[in-house]
């Protein structure tokens, strides 16, 4: 191999690169970034930064001598158009509408998610989506005090935002469509659980509402409210749509790879054709650790950890490949946190709506330990600000354990 292409210059690309020239490979790397910024980490866009406990150079994920190290064809503003894994050609176009095919032995692709839009979502002031650096800013400096602040979506980035915002002092509502906050995450009786901590900081959660347009004043285009479907309104003068995201793939329409909500990989993270590998929140792939033994469940996570692991995964298994050595399985429980308020959540495995849960330690309406179990197996643990216990059941779900002696585990003393 003489030449690998990363695109998408966030953490599963970083990684990628990183792992690329950890393993000895000596070749050019070519990392191409659509964002014109080095990359950074997004998990503090909804916290630290977007409080104001942090400024933008706290966020970057290696300083600018690291990038020299690493001796990269940095392409940053670059954005790719097409992968042709015939010819082995990414097409990219720069800032000016420069374009260039770059030849490639391996690619990986990163190119992570992107902010789903409501059907007919205007575009005006006031108005906000939280993805980038650039977004962060600009809807920080909407917080001020007093504003009206209203959240479209109860989803984990929704929460963070109107934890943070109502740290800064804004009136804040949230409207959810679903019957219960964090419902694909954690399930409704634990998402019920974990959004108390809202209501008891004044944070108005609203479930099962829906919601029908955002309204803008048309000669100033600045958001007026949000509508519901009873006709009523929400005021608003700001409004975050934070109703989840879609990997961004549409680049690779024609590229022969299949796409199915995320580039459809194998065990190993590749993709299906001659030295292509996918890693982080755009990938899909089977995770043997979980559904039936032997087979897998086929998954798309939308974690940072494990894009940082999938992303060096990847890079490791195209070199292994392309020396004639097999690739290894990317075998994980999937792990998540977020940070509301005081309190940090956490969560080990994957969460299904007819999970069995149970609470094992603590108490509902403050700290607590909840196992999930399916099909006779123990798949998710979630934690509420009580890191220590949660970090065995690591081990736990990477061993298959049985439900009942999840139950016995967590029912004997330490
Ligand atoms: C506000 C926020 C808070 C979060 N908080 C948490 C948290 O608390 N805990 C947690 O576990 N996870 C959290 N996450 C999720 C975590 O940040 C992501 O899982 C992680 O960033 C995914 O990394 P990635 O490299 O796969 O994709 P991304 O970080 O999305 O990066 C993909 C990059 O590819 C670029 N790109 C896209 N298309 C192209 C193209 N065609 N050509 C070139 N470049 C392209 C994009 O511009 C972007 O820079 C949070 C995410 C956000 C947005």
């Amino acid at each position: 191999m003489k030449h690998v292409v990363v695109v998408g210059a966030s953490l599963a690309g970083l990684r990628a690169c990183e792992t690329l020239r950890g393993e000895g490979f000596t070749g050019r790397v070519t990392l191409v970034g659509a964002e014109p910024e080095f990359p950074y980490d997004r998990p503090p866009l909804s916290k630290k930064l977007l409080k104001g406990d942090w400024e933008a150079d706290r966020i970057r994920l290696r300083r600018a001598d690291d990038f020299e190290s690493l001796d990269l064809d940095l392409r940053l503003g670059f954005r790719a158009t097409a992968l042709d894994t015939e010819t082995q050609h990414v097409s990219i176009v720069g800032p000016t509408d420069d374009r260039e095919e770059l030849g490639y032995d391996g690619v990986v692709v990163a190119t992570g998610a992107a902010c789903r839009r409501l059907p007919g979502q205007p575009v005006a002031d006031g108005i906000f989506e939280l993805r980038t650096l650039a977004d962060a800013l600009s809807l920080r400096a909407a917080l001020v005090p007093r504003v009206n602040v209203v959240v479209i979506g109860a989803g984990f980035i929704g929460l963070e935002v109107a934890a943070t915002a109502r740290q800064r002092q804004c009136d804040v509502v949230v409207l959810e469509g679903a019957d219960a906050p964090l419902m694909r995450g954690l399930g409704a009786e634990m998402g019920l659980a974990v959004v108390a901590i809202h209501g008891r900081n004044g944070v108005d959660v609203r479930c099962g509402v829906d919601v029908a347009g955002i309204e803008v004043d048309e000669s100033t285009n600045h958001v007026t409210g949000v509508r519901l479907g009873d006709g009523s309104i929400v005021p608003a003068d700001v409004v975050l749509v934070g109703i989840g995201v879609s990997p961004a793939v549409q680049w690779l329409h024609d590229s022969g790879l299949r796409v199915t909500d995320g580039i459809v990989c194998d065990q190993t993270l590749w993709a299906g054709q001659s030295g292509v590998y996918a890693a982080g929140d755009c990938a899909r792939w089977t995770n043997p650790l979980f559904g039936d033994a032997g087979s897998g469940e086929e998954m798309r996570v939308e974690h940072w950890t494990n894009a940082a692991e999938q992303g060096a995964h990847a890079a490791r298994n195209m070199l292994a490949v392309a020396a004639g050595r097999e690739p290894s399985p990317y075998e994980t429980v999937p792990f998540f946190w977020s940070d509301q308020y005081d309190r940090r959540i956490q969560f080990l495995g994957r969460a299904h709506g007819d999970d069995e849960v149970r609470v094992v330690a603590g108490s509902l309406d403050d700290k607590f330990v909840a196992l999930y179990g399916h099909g006779g197996r123990l798949r998710g643990v979630l934690a509420m600000s009580m890191p220590k216990l949660l970090m065995p059941y690591r081990q736990l779900l990477t061993d298959r354990i049985s439900w009942d002696d999840a139950l016995t585990y967590a029912s004997t003393p330490a």
